[in-house]
């Protein structure tokens, strides 16, 4: 019996604070909760979220996942008020299943710059990771490619590793070439870049550089966070030689600047706790949470003036594609057809000619 008046407390509590929310979206609540689903794991995560109950007294409960964040909002909707995402890719499936809100902030406009933000405020990026070529640094000569076009020159034959053409990130890749240059000139890139690949796609975007290392091939694709966790990596040392075997291109700096991903944060569109899932945003988006969520992860922090990882700047600065990122998400589809279309991942080393 107490249990029931428990539990009924906890949801009259529950009910309050939603209402409280909902009446007076301005208004700082003093402690309380949030419900929080998180693509991102606990390491990278956890150490900010203690420092947020700090300084808010708001309790955060995380269910952490590798994937069926979508499926679970759908089936519970209002169980979480927030979802924390490691690609565009997932900010982008929720939105379209319209399990989101749209949030209004101006801490977090003028935090997070407008192309790495949804234009209505579906979402926010968070942190910030280009995806750059890993070269050999023995193999490939300085100013030998410096765009992601330069990968279908026929130079390059049998010298590039990539992992599935079907991969979140390369899928994201792909669409701001359509962005950019329109889907059959992608078409013809990807042709290019398939005729110029050493070996199947496979792997993750660690055994590019493995692949490099070994010899197998001269170029990979892969994102910058990759290089300080293998440059970092005590447990499996070996990692430590396949990153001292490559080096940094930021393609296109000569023109449109380097493909970027986010990792994002949104809000449910039941939240129960909306108030407060607002906060949790904001103070990601703060100088605290941007320097620490960055640098755990050697990503680039979103909001300007906050400092680089000093491993993430040893690797050079670059121009980051201006393109919304929202933009990009529109051709992920079409990305995703035209590594049907072109057979991508089907390489074979005798269909080469
Ligand atoms: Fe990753």
């Amino acid at each position: 019996m107490k249990r029931i008046g428990l539990l009924l407390l906890y949801s009259l509590s529950l009910l309050v604070s939603s209402e409280r929310g909902v009446l007076n979206p301005g208004v700082a609540e003093a402690g309380g909760e949030v419900n929080l689903y998180s693509y991102r794991q606990p390491f990278l995560i956890n150490p900010i979220l203690r420092k947020f109950t700090q300084n808010t007294g708001i309790k955060v409960n995380v269910m952490f996942a590798d994937k069926g964040i979508l499926e679970k909002i759908k089936a519970t909707p209002g169980a979480a008020d927030a979802v924390l995402t490691s690609d565009i890719a997932s900010l982008n499936n929720l939105t379209e299943a319209r399990v989101l809100q749209p949030v209004k902030s101006t801490t977090l406009e003028k935090n997070i710059p407008a192309p790495y933000r949804h234009p209505e405020g579906f979402w926010y990026g968070l942190t910030m990771r280009a995806r750059v070529l890993f070269v050999s640094k023995g193999r490939v000569k300085p100013g030998e490619v410096t765009s992601y076009e330069d990968l279908t020159k026929p130079r390059l034959r049998g010298r590039i590793c990539t992992r599935s053409g079907k991969h979140v990130y390369n899928i994201s890749l792909f669409a701001s070439i359509i962005a950019h240059k329109g889907e059959a000139f992608t078409r013809r890139w990807l042709k290019g870049l398939k005729a110029n690949l050493a070996r199947k796609p496979s792997g993750n975007d660690r055994a590019q550089a493995k692949a490099i290392y070994t010899g197998q091939c001269d170029i990979g694709i892969a994102n910058t966070y990759y290089m300080g966790k293998m440059q970092t990596n005590e447990k499996k040392a070996t990692q430590k030689k396949w990153a001292a075997s490559i080096r940094i291109v930021f393609p296109n700096q000569n023109d449109r600047g380097t493909h970027v991903n986010v990792s994002g944060g949104a809000i449910t569109k039941r939240a129960r706790n909306l108030v407060n899932a607002i906060k949790l945003l904001e103070f990601l988006s703060g100088d605290y949470a941007q320097k620490l969520y960055a640098g755990q992860n050697f990503e680039y922090p979103l909001k300007t003036g906050v400092a680089v990882h000093p491993l993430v700047k040893s690797w050079g600065e670059f121009k980051a594609d201006g393109i919304s990122l929202a933009t990009v998400a529109k051709h992920r589809k079409t990305a995703s057809k035209l590594v049907d279309l072109t057979d991508f991942n089907n390489f074979k080393k005798s269909s080469r000619n």
